[in-house]
């Protein structure tokens, strides 16, 4: 399934909430989401009640967006939740935490989930001293993720932790900047994940 290519800010319209899609931008008043904070298009002014089918599809669009996922992906991840014993939502998000692109942006190497993909696919990330280009490959406990890189982009990436260091990072994931390095020093659990989602919408959606 094709990625979407269109204006990123039209998607945290679209979803009434900030998805920090675009890095440094999503922290400055030139946020789109801040200047127009209603939905995007002609009737986007207008406030109609949404259904219930609507909020789960709307939940499960959100959390999609948030970790720039396709809609097969984010069906398997499902799918994968399902199977276990533990509560499906809550695995469903552990997993999606778990991605690698989503841990290098949680430890502040990149300014946004896309910028963190890409860092991956060009294999400038090791996990465990071993090079992984696939954005979506799980860590595990006691993983140790670090970034090899020459002198010109490891400045780069300096600059980039410059501008993320006053993003927390969540308390699962250990970092040490200077030497590009971080450590996953537990599984995340769900009350790490501090952005606001509703899982139980998704649940309903896909089980019907
Ligand atoms: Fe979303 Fe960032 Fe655009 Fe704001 S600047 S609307 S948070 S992508």
């Amino acid at each position: 399934m094709a990625r979407y290519r269109g204006a990123l800010c039209r998607l945290c319209r679209r979803e009434g909430t900030k998805l920090f899609l675009k890095g440094e931008r999503c922290m400055t008043p030139k946020c789109a989401l801040t200047r127009r904070s209603y939905s995007p298009g002609q009737h986007g002014k207008r406030r109609a009640k949404l259904s219930d089918y609507a909020l789960q599809l709307r939940e499960k669009q959100k959390v999609r967006r948030i970790y720039g996922i396709n809609e097969h992906q984010f069906r398997l991840y499902f799918e994968k939740a399902e199977k276990t014993k533990m509560v499906t939502g809550t695995v469903l998000l552990q997993l999606l935490e778990r991605r690698l692109d989503n841990v290098i942006f949680s430890l502040g190497f990149a300014a946004s989930r896309s910028q963190a993909r890409q860092i991956v696919k060009h294999r400038f990330v090791c996990v465990n001293s071993r090079p992984v280009d696939i954005p979506s490959f799980l860590i595990k406990e006691k993983d140790v993720i670090s970034i090899k890189s020459d002198e010109k982009k490891r400045k780069r990436l300096q600059e980039i932790i410059k501008l993320t260091k006053d993003r927390s990072v969540p308390e699962w994931l250990k970092v040490e900047p200077e030497r590009l390095e971080g450590t996953v020093t537990r599984l995340p659990q769900r009350e790490d994940i501090q952005f606001p989602i509703q899982e139980q919408l998704i649940v309903e959606l896909y089980s019907k």
